[in-house]
């Protein structure tokens, strides 16, 4: 544990140094929950932004985008029902005075279970070798099923209390399992509360006139009030999709873990339009496609998995999340949830207007089912950067920092760095500079000693570094360095585009998703 909270404090602090997240107001001491990207942060965003709206919408013929505002009618949040059930199950430590979510209490107490369980796979593999068979011992080893009892009949009951509005079971179980706060170790807890996590402000000058407003919790809804409009003027056929990203706002009770859990994030949301009845046939598809999305990114298998829900969410007949390892264990990373027709039968009936689809080949009309997938671009943001700092010892037993991003997504392609600042060799680099930058995002870099400047560079994820010295003068070559191998080519000038191209393109990053 205590590895895993030095690692999450050096990408915290990496974060900072190099310009990639500050805290908002960090004047002022700071906004709890709350972010801003920096210069280079703002780059791997648009990256990450820009790598998913080219595989969602522009590979997709049946796939529009949307940029719907973040102010919505208010009745808007009355028929999604996020008035209603937008709630978080709420407990305070009567000690320590601190607020929790009590499904996340219960979920971390299911997790440490699972160490548990990996400690056993971990000390079997040792005793056993290389005949080790990881499947049998996890279906027969009676210490690891009663593990995987406790954590399944755990989960089982939560999800059933918080079905059935049962707040009281919830409590009941905290106290049961024993759970303590993780701050004073006291078990001394108020009851369950539930908590609406919407921001409310206000339209309008004068007080007895002004409408109450929320802002939007998902950018969802933007997308099914204009079902309809998207439809009709882009004469869409079902099945299609609506894909837009934008900010969302909650006012989470727990918001912990940098930008894991913000009060102001960004989303990215597709919402597939289907038949009624072929929801189970898209809910796969949709699963397939976005782990391959995921994949796609080189970032390793094993650091991805499905968690398939048990509590649905009132809209939902199936739903599962993408998973990913953050420094502090798997979690939530993407949603793909089967909607069914709920929020587009619930905006017919709030605004009386009909939100229908005429089908040509069956000659009728129906409301169409929806497919949804949704990622918090704030948290690939965290999974990307946190999966790609790392500390190597390299062979002279130095050792270096390195942000191995996928190079697609990194801020900078490529730094040029002259030798030395004299001789005629800045001005080499600053016209290769002037080449590259219509087609990259490349720096320009002369204070230090190389060594220190590639270092520098390295630590800053940019997978290229190009050298300028006096060779360069006689014969228009150049030293090409790669960040991750840290092996150095002599190049010409002109190969240079091609090299970078080949590496940083989105195509060959997307191609591996076929
Ligand atoms: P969680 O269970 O972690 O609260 P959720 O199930 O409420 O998440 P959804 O409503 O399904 O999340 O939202 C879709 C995606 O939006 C999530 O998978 C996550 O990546 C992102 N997301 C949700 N809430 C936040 C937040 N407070 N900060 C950053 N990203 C968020």
């Amino acid at each position: 544990m205590a590895n895993q909270d030095d690692k999450f404090k050096k990408v915290i602090s990496h974060a900072k140094e190099y310009g990639y997240v500050f805290q908002s107001s960090e004047i002022y001491d700071g906004l709890s929950a709350v972010y801003d990207y920096a210069q280079n942060g703002v780059e791997l965003k648009k990256n990450i932004r820009d790598y998913w709206w080219k595989a969602m919408v522009q590979m997709h013929g049946n796939i529009v985008g949307l940029d719907a505002a973040i102010f919505m009618h208010p009745t808007t949040w009355k028929a999604s029902g996020h008035v209603d059930a937008f709630n978080d199950p709420l407990i305070d430590n009567k000690d320590s005075k601190k607020r929790y979510r009590a499904d996340v209490l219960i979920e971390d107490y299911c997790a440490k279970i699972e160490t548990k369980i990996e400690k056993e796979v971990k000390k079997a593999v040792k005793r056993f070798g290389e005949a080790f068979n990881k499947a049998e011992f996890m279906s027969t080893n009676p210490r690891v099923l009663g593990y995987q009892e406790k954590i399944e009949s755990t989960l089982a009951r939560m999800a059933k209390s918080l079905e059935n509005e049962d707040l009281a079971d919830v409590k009941l179980l905290i106290e049961e399992l024993e759970i303590s706060c993780p701050l004073s170790g006291s078990k001394n807890w108020t009851d369950v509360k539930q908590f609406n996590l919407m921001f409310g402000t206000k339209l309008g000058a004068s007080a007895e006139h002004a409408m109450d407003l929320y802002l939007r919790p998902e950018t969802a809804q933007g997308i099914f009030v204009n079902f309809l409009n998207v439809q009709k003027t882009g004469r869409m056929k079902i099945p299609f999709g609506i894909a837009q990203t934008g900010k969302a706002f909650r006012n989470e009770i727990v918001a912990r873990q940098f930008i894991f859990r913000m009060r102001e994030f960004e989303q990215m949301e597709m919402q597939f339009f289907i038949k009624p009845g072929t929801q189970k046939k898209w809910y796969e598809y949709w699963k397939e496609t976005r782990m391959k999305w995921h994949l796609s990114l080189g970032m390793g298998a094993d650091n991805y998995r499905f968690h398939d829900h048990e509590k649905l969410a009132h809209y939902a007949d199936a739903a599962s999340d993408i998973e990913f390892k953050f420094p502090f264990g798997f979690k939530e990373l993407e949603g793909i949830h089967s909607r069914t027709d709920f929020d587009l039968k619930a905006h017919e009936e709030h605004s009386g207007k009909k939100l229908q689809y005429f089908d040509h080949e069956d000659n009728k009309s129906y409301t169409p089912y929806v497919l949804e997938t949704s990622i918090g671009l704030d948290r690939m943001f965290l999974a990307i950067f946190s999966n790609a700092l790392q500390e190597e010892t390299l062979e002279n037993n130095t050792t270096r920092t390195v942000l191995k991003l996928p190079s697609v997504l990194a801020p900078f392609k490529a730094a040029v760095l002259p030798l030395v600042k004299k001789d005629g060799l800045p001005e080499i680099a600053k016209e290769i500079v002037d080449m590259l930058k219509w087609d990259f995002n490349v720096a320009y870099d002369e204070k230090d000693a190389v060594g220190r400047r590639y270092r520098r560079q390295d630590a800053n994820g940019t997978p290229f570094c190009i050298t300028v010295d006096h060779d360069t003068k006689k014969d228009n070559t150049v030293t090409i360095r790669h960040r991750d191998t840290m092996a150095q080519k002599r190049v010409k000038i002109e190969e240079l585009k091609e090299i970078i191209k080949e590496e940083v393109e989105i195509r060959s990053w997307l191609m591996k998703m076929k």
